[in-house]
């Protein structure tokens, strides 16, 4: 098949491991750096050039779109989608994905359990907000961030209280969540590969620290997951509708609680945590989708 790989970045773990597995598969890959695309949006048969010409009709885009260019890059994604190529994840699941109130409402409507969440932008009454989320201890979080960065744990309502007004301050939207403190400063990554979690591990971040996140020095162990932990990852893929996405679970005291869904989700840890192959079944997942007629409802629309 022919195959491109929407990525900013060529030296990238997973844009490499993608590209390199794909060949090894007997597959003709090209790396398309997504903002080096430009398309005429108007015309009745729509295309994507690249470096001077049309880019070839490839059979499937496997779209590895990073947080800083997710408006740009599900338009590009959305255009192949019109040129009715398959699209590993949807322009709208990936866009849904990156709003993580969206998503939590999304989530939330659909009976998946999460922790229990409020977001404020202008609060007039900060105290009630804390109080309405359970009080302290509570996690604030920046909308826009990622990484563990813009995640602050804080110990008491005053601390809470004043972490939220210098946030304000900031003109910074928040989420203000309950402190699942029996996670252990741990949670569960699962990727998820079409109807099936093809691996998981279990993050545990640094002595003392309480964000799991290896970027802020956790480290990652394979796990075996429970039903309702499986059940809970495969559910939240499906509301969001993404085909491939790593589902961040915290096993709290009354199950399994979704943190956040990833569309892009690396693979690397997840590959050295559990020795699987995850590039080799994204590909068996594309090898057989790619040959089934696209026939879903949001393609190429919103
Ligand atoms: P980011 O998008 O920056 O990764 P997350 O929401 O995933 O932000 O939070 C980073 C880490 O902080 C998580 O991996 C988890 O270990 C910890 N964490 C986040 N929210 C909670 C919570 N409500 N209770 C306990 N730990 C949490
Ligand atoms: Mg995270």
């Amino acid at each position: 098949m022919r195959i491109a790989i929407l990525s900013r970045n060529e030296s990238l773990y997973s844009t490499n491991r993608l590209a390199e597995e794909g060949r090894l598969r007997g597959h003709e890959v090209q790396i398309i750096d997504t903002l080096h695309c430009y398309m005429d949006i108007t015309t009745s048969s729509p295309s994507v050039r690249y470096d001077g010409k049309p880019l070839p009709k490839f059979d499937a885009v496997i779209p590895r779109i990073g947080a800083s260019i997710t408006f740009y890059g599900s338009a590009v994604v959305r255009q192949f989608e019109m040129m009715g190529t398959f699209c590993l994840n949807e322009s709208v699941a990936i866009s849904r994905s990156r709003d993580k109130l969206r998503s939590l409402q999304l989530l939330s409507r659909r009976g998946v359990g999460l922790p229990r969440t409020g977001f404020a932008s202008k609060p007039d009454d900060v105290k009630d907000l804390i109080r309405h989320v359970g009080g302290a201890p509570l996690v604030i979080k920046l909308l826009e961030g990622t990484q563990g960065i813009g995640v602050v744990l804080a110990d008491s309502n005053k601390a809470a209280e004043s972490i939220i007004e210098a946030f304000m301050g900031l003109k910074a939207n928040i989420l203000v969540q309950e402190f699942i403190s029996e996670a252990g400063g741990a949670d569960i990554r699962c990727f998820v590969v079409g109807n099936k979690v093809v691996a998981a591990m279990k993050r545990k971040g640094a002595e003392g620290e309480f964000r799991s996140n290896l970027h802020r020095g956790g480290t990652a162990t394979l796990v075996k997951l429970t039903k309702e932990e499986r059940a809970t990852a495969l559910n939240a893929a499906k509301v969001m509708g993404l085909g491939v996405c790593g589902v961040d679970i915290l096993q709290s005291n009354r199950g399994p609680l979704v943190m956040e869904v990833n569309s892009s989700p690396g693979l690397e840890g997840i590959e050295v945590a559990t020795g699987k192959n995850v590039a080799g079944l994204i590909y068996e997942y594309i090898e057989s989708q790619a040959q089934q007629p696209i026939n879903t409802r949001t393609k190429g629309k919103g």
